[in-house]
C-alpha cells in the first residue's frame, strides 16, 4: 500500500466525527460496572498522560475509577482526582510497586479489579505493554493493543502493519483490556474536580525480578512525547557532529523537542530515546518538522499523524514529501542554518 493511500485512510479517520458524544449515553452504561484506568507516576508525580487515559475511559460510558501504586500513591492519587471525569481513585502505598515491574504489578491490579469492573485501560507505553500482557494473562482475557478510536464499549480501532491498516475489532471478553494510544485522546481537563481516594488491596505481591538501577536522558528541552513542536534529524546530516551543530540551534530557535530516524540513531547522530517511528516514539505534534529524512514506512508511523508536516530534503522525490504539508527541496547544510537565524530574528 502506497504512502498516499496510508494518509488517505488517516485523513478519513481524522475526520469523524467525536465519538464521544454518541457512546457517552446511557445506552452503553450497565448497572454497577465500572472502567479501572491506571495512572502512571514518577517520584511521587502523576504522569499527564493520566489525561488521556481519563478521555478514553470515559467514552466507555462507565463510572471511572482510577488506579496507582507506588511509594507516594496517596498523594499521586490526590492529584489524579482533580481531572475530570474521574469519579474515584484508588491507590497502594508500597514503595515495592514503584518501578512497576509487571511481576508484582499486574497481579497488584487483578486484586484491584473489582467483579463490577468491565474494562480495564492504560496508555500504550512501555508500563502498558510490560504490565498489560501479564494482566491479560492472568484475567485469561485478550488484550486490545494501541487503542486508536472507540467505537462502543467492545469494538475499538488500532493500526496494524505499522499503521499501513486499520483494523476494527470487537471482544466478547467479560474484562476488556485496552491499550491507548494516547495521541488518538485529548487531555481530560485538570483542576476542578474532587473525586473520592480510597486505599486498595495489597496482598504484597512479589516477583522475582529485581530493580537494579535505571539511566535517563536529561535535557532542557521539551519532552519528545508532548511537545507541540518536533525537528527531527535523519541520515542526511552525516554524523553526529553535524546532527548536533544543525539540529540544536534550530530546535532552540523553535522552542521544540528533537526527534531522530533510526538511521541517525543507529548511527550514534542521537540517543535511542528520540527515534520517532514504528520502533520508536509516536509522536502528533502541532508541528514535526523532518530535515534529511527520506519518510520510509517506519518513520511515518512515528509522526504522520502530526497536524502540520514540514520537510526539507535535497532529493525532490524522497517519499516524505508524499506526506508533508510544505516541503523545501534544499541542501539542508545552507537552508537550515538560514531558517535558524531567520527563527532567532
Ligand atoms: C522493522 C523495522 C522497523 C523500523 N523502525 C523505524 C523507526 O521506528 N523509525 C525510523 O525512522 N526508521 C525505522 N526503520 C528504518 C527505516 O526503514 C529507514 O531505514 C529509516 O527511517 C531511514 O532513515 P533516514 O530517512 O534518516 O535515512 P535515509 O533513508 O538514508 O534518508 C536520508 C535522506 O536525507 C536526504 N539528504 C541527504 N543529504 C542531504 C542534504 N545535504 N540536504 C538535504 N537532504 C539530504 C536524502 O535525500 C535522503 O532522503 C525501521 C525499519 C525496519 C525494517
Amino acid at each position: 500500500m502506497s504512502a498516499s493511500t496510508l494518509l488517505r485512510r488517516t485523513a478519513l479517520y481524522a475526520t469523524r466525527p467525536s465519538l464521544s458524544r454518541t457512546i457517552a449515553g446511557p445506552q452503553f452504561s450497565q448497572r454497577l460496572a465500572s472502567t479501572l484506568a491506571i495512572f502512571e507516576q514518577r517520584d511521587g508525580k502523576l504522569a499527564p498522560s493520566a489525561q488521556n487515559v481519563v478521555t478514553a475511559a470515559k467514552q466507555l460510558g462507565n463510572p471511572v475509577v482510577g488506579f496507582v501504586a507506588g511509594k507516594s500513591a496517596k498523594e499521586v492519587a490526590e492529584q489524579a482526582a482533580n481531572i475530570e471525569g474521574v469519579d474515584k481513585v484508588v491507590y497502594v502505598a508500597n514503595e515495592a510497586y514503584e518501578k512497576g515491574l509487571p511481576e508484582s504489578y499486574a497481579p497488584l491490579v487483578a486484586e484491584n479489579a473489582a467483579d463490577d469492573v468491565t474494562h480495564i485501560i492504560s496508555m500504550h507505553s512501555a508500563f502498558g505493554k510490560n504490565v498489560m500482557p501479564r494482566l491479560a494473562a492472568l484475567l485469561d482475557v485478550q488484550q486490545i493493543s494501541d487503542v486508536v478510536s472507540i467505537e462502543s464499549p467492545d469494538t475499538f480501532v488500532r493500526p496494524i502493519y505499522a499503521g499501513n491498516a486499520i483494523s476494527t475489532v470487537q471482544s466478547r471478553d467479560t474484562k476488556k483490556l485496552i491499550t491507548i494510544r494516547g495521541t488518538a485522546f485529548g487531555n481530560s481537563p485538570a483542576g476542578g474536580a474532587a473525586a473520592e481516594v480510597v486505599e486498595g488491596k495489597d496482598s504484597k505481591h512479589e516477583g522475582n525480578m529485581e530493580w537494579v538501577r535505571e539511566d535517563l536522558a536529561v535535557s532542557d528541552r521539551p519532552d519528545l512525547d508532548t511537545a507541540s513542536k518536533v525537528v527531527s534529524g535523519g541520515r542526511g546530516l552525516k554524523d553526529k557532529e553535524n546532527f548536533d551543530k544543525i539540529m540544536i540551534p534550530l530546535a532552540d530557535a523553535m522552542g521544540a523537542a528533537i526527534g531522530a530516524s533510526r538511521a541517525a540513531v543507529d548511527s550514534g547522530f542521537a540517543d535511542n530515546s528520540l527515534q520517532v517511528g514504528q520502533t520508536g516514539k509516536v509522536v502528533a505534534p502541532e508541528l514535526y518538522l523532518s530535515v534529511g529524512i527520506s519518510g520510509a514506512i517506519q518513520h511515518l508511523a512515528g509522526m504522520k499523524d502530526s497536524k502540520v508536516i514540514a520537510a526539507i530534503n535535497k532529493d525532490a522525490d524522497a517519499p516524505i514529501f508524499q506526506v508533508a504539508d510544505v516541503g523545501l527541496v534544499a541542501d539542508l547544510f545552507k537552508a537550515v542554518p538560514e531558517l535558524t537565524e531567520k527563527l532567532k530574528k
